[in-house]
């Protein structure tokens, strides 16, 4: 079984978002692996887990960003958590990029991957938390023809076929599709697991494979800013909140609440 797990290297979101030129500036090596993306490693170590000895010993789970060379934190993390092999997708032409573009660039090493062995499982998360877009799974779906499986809060593979249980509103729905396939998995999937010693101390020395939009045979022309068929008209961080207003209650408290909500349109 050979899975992949794209994840995300993400800005440290407790911290103040700054603006250039419609982009988030990101600060080298303040970000993180997108927390959501831990149940989706923790996903793919539990089905190798379970699979017998000789099939184990035959798997391999390989964790993949597309992210500047900073990303290389995130994959880190993905090491320590226990996969096999890391690969980062870095290119100068990917910045800019637009979920089209990232998709097609996270297909592409998918692709490349295949190259190798087939690719049983792509297992992401249910969004990442900066763009909190949760619609790359589903483009990758498409893009490489797989079914896509989505917010999976339980996952079995049986006999070459996924099943999942999702939760929506009103529902309980059970999906199933054969392999290969997407998968993404909510927050509510599993408990990520704490890195252990020995995996800390593998994870700073393991081989981090980088690959350039040319190394995938994808036009530059396809990703970044001249591929985005979006495009960021504007972006400002959000004001500040207004101060606090304090009234001590000396028995007039009913009356200056309404008057508080009467003049701040409230009502
Ligand atoms: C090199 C680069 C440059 C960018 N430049 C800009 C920019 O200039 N302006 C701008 O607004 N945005 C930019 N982006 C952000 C980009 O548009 C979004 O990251 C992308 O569209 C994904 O959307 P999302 O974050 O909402 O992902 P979601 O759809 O919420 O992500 C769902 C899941 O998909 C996977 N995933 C998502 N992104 C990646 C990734 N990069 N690598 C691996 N797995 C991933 C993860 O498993 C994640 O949990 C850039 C991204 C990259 C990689």
């Amino acid at each position: 079984m050979r899975i992949v797990v794209p994840v995300k290297y993400v800005p440290d979101i407790n911290a103040d978002r700054r603006f250039s030129d419609c982009r988030v500036v990101r600060d080298p090596a303040e970000g993180s692996l997108n927390e959501l993306d831990e149940n989706a490693l923790e996903a793919a170590l539990r089905i190798i887990e379970a699979l017998g000895d000789d099939e184990r010993e035959a798997s391999e789970i390989v964790a993949l960003t597309v992210a500047p060379a900073d990303g290389d934190l995130a994959l880190r993390k993905a090491f320590q958590m226990g996969v096999d092999r890391g690969v980062r997708v870095t290119d100068d032409a990917l910045a800019g990029s637009d979920y089209f573009g990232t998709t097609a660039a996270i297909a592409a090493a998918v692709r490349r991957l295949e190259s190798e062995g087939p690719v049983d499982l792509v297992i992401t998360g249910m969004a990442a938390l900066d763009g909190l877009g949760s619609v790359v799974p589903a483009l990758l779906a498409a893009e490489l023809g797989r079914p896509a499986l989505t917010l999976a809060k339980k996952v079995a593979i049986e006999s070459g076929a996924l099943t999942i249980t999702r939760e929506t509103d009103d529902a309980t729905e059970e999906l199933s599709a054969p392999l290969p396939a997407v998968l993404s998995v909510a927050d509510t999937a599993n408990t990520p697991r704490f890195p252990n010693f020995k995996l800390i101390m593998a994870a700073r020395t393991k081989q981090i494979e980088a690959w350039s939009l040319a190394d995938l045979g994808l036009d530059a022309a396809s990703v970044g800013t001249a591929g985005a068929r979006t495009e960021t008209t504007s972006a400002a961080p959000r004001p500040p909140r207004p101060e606090v207003e304090l009234v001590q209650d000396k028995g007039e408290g009913g009356t200056a609440l309404a008057e508080f909500l009467i003049r701040n349109e409230l009502v």
